[in-house]
């Protein structure tokens, strides 16, 4: 066989390196591993992708060889590949991440990923789609029109890519270049926060699917209380999230009123306030050891006077809550300006005499366009026309 119809024989190969338990016993029945020695296989190969984070089926020294033989010929354990890279003078990373393309013609979705190091902790922030489809005026996502869905296998993908390069997979090397947490037993990468691009509840079954590989305890191990799913007010499925994936939850409130929502979230024209705060009142297993994080972000001369600091607070009375308070991150052609200083601590300060911890979010990774809302992939630029297509069909997601 010529190398280029030996690489077109690859690439046209599933990954399994961020397969569902499902997926993994599928693939192991494919090859002809019989009914009885399947569990068993399933759960070593789980074992050595999650866990050691294996790059070669060769690697697996517990299986037999001719299973491995076969797993290679018909799958292999590629990740995303990083298309660029850039590290902050803070030492936050963003990861441009381009993912296999799906059929022939197609070139390959791009998305951002970015990792924040902390000194306990490592927060990875994931996409959960190409774009957004919600169009919150201040968020540079959302002026990005081209959107499908992650799959289960791309979300979990990131994570891999970050637990690779960060070295935070057993005999892993850590980057020499960045910052990395410290501490007994603290992982590179120990949060997840569903906070890059996208509107993670308008793509509930893969973001539940990728949740259930990121915490399975025998692989990645995430604890569910380090994943936080962040919506822009999906009220219906937010139920759901309570109870199929038991994550904490972070809602993007940005607002005390409906006409002052409806501008910043569109989304509330649909989902409004009452209905928002509902839900929360009612998510389950939100406790005071489990709070709902509220993130509000500081829009100059927009929402954030001491009225509004006041209406939060009464908004969100006998919630177990906090509030995260996040200074506007700029984006080119952004019609908004950060709150000055002075009055996001005047904010803060009525929301913490109130009782709430209300940490001012230090906006990370600026210089590199990595912070809140910055995210916004070149794809579009590939794809002008199915662009087009989709500026003219009804949005995903808003029926
Ligand atoms: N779509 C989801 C999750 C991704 S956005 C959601 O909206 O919740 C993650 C957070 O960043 C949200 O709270 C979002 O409102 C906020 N954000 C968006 N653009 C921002 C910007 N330019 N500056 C600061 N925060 C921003
Ligand atoms: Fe989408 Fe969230 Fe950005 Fe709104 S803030 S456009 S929901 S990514």
């Amino acid at each position: 066989m010529t190398a280029a119809a030996l690489q077109a024989k690859a690439s046209t190969r599933a990954t399994l390196a961020s397969a569902t338990r499902a997926e993994i016993a599928h693939a192991l029945t494919e090859i002809g591993v019989p009914e009885r020695e399947l569990k068993m296989r399933a759960s070593q190969l789980w074992h050595w992708v999650y866990h050691r984070g294996a790059r070669e089926f060769s690697a697996m020294r517990n299986i037999a060889r001719p299973v491995l033989e076969k797993l290679a010929e018909h799958y292999t354990l590629a990740r995303p590949e990083i298309a660029a890279e850039q590290v902050s003078a803070d030492g936050t990373r963003k990861w441009l991440l381009r993912m296999p393309p799906a059929h022939p013609f197609d070139k390959g979705a791009e998305i951002e990923c970015v990792y924040i190091p902390e000194s306990d902790r490592g927060t990875l922030c994931v996409s959960s789609q190409v774009g957004c489809t919600l169009n919150c005026s201040f968020c540079h996502t959302g002026t990005m029109p081209l959107v499908r869905n992650l799959t289960a296998a791309e979300i979990v993908g990131q994570v891999m890519v970050a637990r690779d390069r960060l070295g935070d997979f057993p005999g892993g090397v850590a980057p020499t270049d960045g910052l990395t947490p410290k501490g007994e037993g603290v992982r590179a990468v120990s949060n997840i926060v569903f906070m890059g691009m996208g509107e993670p509840l308008y793509n509930f079954d893969a973001v539940r699917d990728a949740i259930a590989i990121l915490t399975d305890g025998d692989g990645l191990s995430l604890s569910k209380r380090r994943v936080t799913v962040s919506t822009s007010g999906v009220v219906p499925e937010m139920a759901r999230l309570g109870a199929e994936c038991g994550t904490m939850l972070a809602v993007s409130l940005h607002a005390t009123n409906n006409p002052l929502r409806d501008k910043l979230v569109p989304l509330n024209r649909k989902y409004p306030i009452e209905a928002l705060i509902k839900a929360c009142r009612e998510y389950p297993g939100a406790s005071d050891a489990r709070r709902i994080t509220f993130e509000y972000v500081m829009l100059k001369g927009v929402n954030d006077t001491p009225a509004e600091a006041r209406a939060l607070v009464r908004l969100l009375k006998g919630l177990p809550a906090k509030i995260n308070l996040i200074p506007f991150n700029p984006w080119p052609g952004a019609a908004y300006e950060c709150s000055d200083w002075e009055t996001i601590e005047r904010f803060s300060d009525i929301v913490f005499s109130a009782g709430y911890a209300s940490p001012v979010r230090t906006p990370r990774g600026r210089d590199i366009l990595a912070a809140c809302g910055q995210l916004k992939s070149e794809t579009e630029k590939l794809r002008a026309r199915a662009r087009l297509m989709l500026e003219e069909s009804p949005a995903m997601g808003q029926e």
